[in-house]
């Protein structure tokens, strides 16, 4: 595989960028190699700066679950952009997606947009503050709810794969106020919450963790994660910024009939355009500047081609049986890589959710951060070098999830599956 221009193009970028990214998982440390640099993608394909062709199991970290340049998603952009970019005062678009949001996840009444993930999680939990007059904020080792300072505690993503306990730049005034307990642990959960000189203001959660790799939530956790906040006055917020619009339409509170005080919403929202949302009960939301105390504002916010975007994306996913569909290939996959993991002989778990799924190389099950970090992250290195060498281009870390769009035929994932196969038996030979 040729890599001479995206190598030159990566020595420019450090330069002027530090890391030479502008997230930090993309420069691939945790991998051992360098970042290839992308010219462009369409359907199931990325295709790089030296010419190479990639099926892609990133989709951008979540938002592509319709593939690469949609045409519909394509043209509804072209079209809001043909009238003027930004405009700083309120649109049609702005409603007719928040109906659609309001319409398709149930616990949301009334939603704000905003312009990333963080943002979404962040004035959640300000929200959740300002809601109760209280402080401390309950979340989960493992599970990552953006950059903002009050969730860098153990957090999952980029955090974990490097290595990085917390960071450095977080005053430890602010760390003091958030407590971060085991995922899946009904007893820790139960004695934390219960703690009255907490003074617990929310619990934030990823109702399916997908930023320490795929980490489903044990039977009773999520109902009984609900039961408590409800009895002890605690708002609940559910992350799903992954799962929204991804497990199902109704995100993953339809798929496990929880149903949380607030969500976040994220990447397919926006459909491949920067958006993030939060939203719940009205009596909360209305708690919001103007028509409450709690600040929150946004220039950007509510952008018109990010409306355009996510408007059109879901409208996709409306289509008849599209989430059983995309289940059923995701399942397929994941069996035929349980199989094949078998046939030659090497331990892996494979965690799945409709079309999240990540493939751990660990015996044991991996059911919290624990268990998860102990995949052993340089058989993970060889394998993504070696299914990148092959052109399958997979998360650049152990602890993502590999995502699965509609634009994934099965002749592709029959690639992916032969490809895993001679990557695994190659594994096995050293
Ligand atoms: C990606 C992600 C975020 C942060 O979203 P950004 O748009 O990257 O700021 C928050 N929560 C979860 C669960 C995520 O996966």
């Amino acid at each position: 595989m040729e890599t001479r221009i995206s190598g030159s193009m990566f020595q420019k970028a450090r330069k002027v960028i530090p890391g030479g990214v502008n997230s930090p998982v993309r420069a691939c440390r945790s991998v051992g190699c360098d970042p290839l640099f992308i010219k462009r993608a369409a359907g199931a394909s990325l295709f790089d700066v030296d010419g190479n062709e990639f099926l892609d199991f990133v989709g951008s970290w979540g938002p592509m679950i319709m593939g690469h340049a949609h045409p519909a998603i394509i043209k509804a952009i072209c079209q809001a952009a043909q009238d003027g970019t930004s405009f700083g005062a309120p649109t049609p678009a702005e409603i007719d997606l928040a109906s659609l949001v309001v319409e398709a996840v149930s616990s949301i009444e009334k939603v704000r947009f905003v312009n990333s993930g963080t943002e979404a999680t962040m004035s959640a939990v300000r929200l959740a503050r300002g809601y109760t007059g209280r402080k401390t904020v309950v979340k989960f080792d493992g599970c990552y709810h953006g950059h903002a300072d009050s969730f860098l505690v153990k957090a999952g993503s980029g955090v974990i794969t490097l290595g990085i306990p917390g960071s450095p730049g977080v005053p430890e005034d602010i760390v003091r106020n958030t407590v971060s307990i085991p995922y899946n642990n009904l007893d820790i959960l139960e004695k934390t919450l219960r703690n009255a000189s907490l003074e617990i203001a929310c619990v934030i959660v990823e109702p399916v963790a997908g930023n320490m790799g795929c980490v489903l939530p044990a039977p009773d956790f999520l109902s009984t994660l609900r039961a408590l906040t409800r009895v002890l006055g605690i708002v609940l917020i559910f992350d799903e910024v992954i799962t929204g619009f991804r497990l199902s339409y109704g995100g993953a509170q339809e798929v496990y009939g929880v149903s949380p005080d607030l969500t976040c919403l994220g990447k397919i929202i926006g459909g491949g355009l920067p958006v993030g949302a939060y939203g719940g009960k009205a009596e909360i939301m209305d708690c919001i500047a103007p028509d409450g105390p709690v600040y929150q504002a946004g220039t950007l916010s509510g952008n018109p081609l990010a409306m355009a975007a996510g408007i059109a994306a879901l409208k996709l996913l409306q289509k008849q049986d599209f989430y059983n569909e995309l289940d059923r290939k995701s399942a397929w996959l994941a069996g035929r890589l349980q199989d094949i993991a078998e046939r030659v002989g090497l331990s892996v778990q494979i965690n799945r959710a409709g079309s999240l799924m990540t493939l751990f190389f660990t015996s044991e099950p991996v059911t919290d951060f624990t268990s998860a970090i102990k995949s052993n992250t340089d058989l993970y290195g060889r394998h993504y070098r070696q299914m990148l060498s092959r052109g399958i281009y997979l998360a650049p870390s152990q602890f993502e999830v590999a995502f699965i769009s509609a634009a994934h035929t099965i002749d592709d994932l029959e690639k992916t599956a032969e490809m895993t196969e001679w990557s695994f038996k190659k594994l096995l030979e050293i």
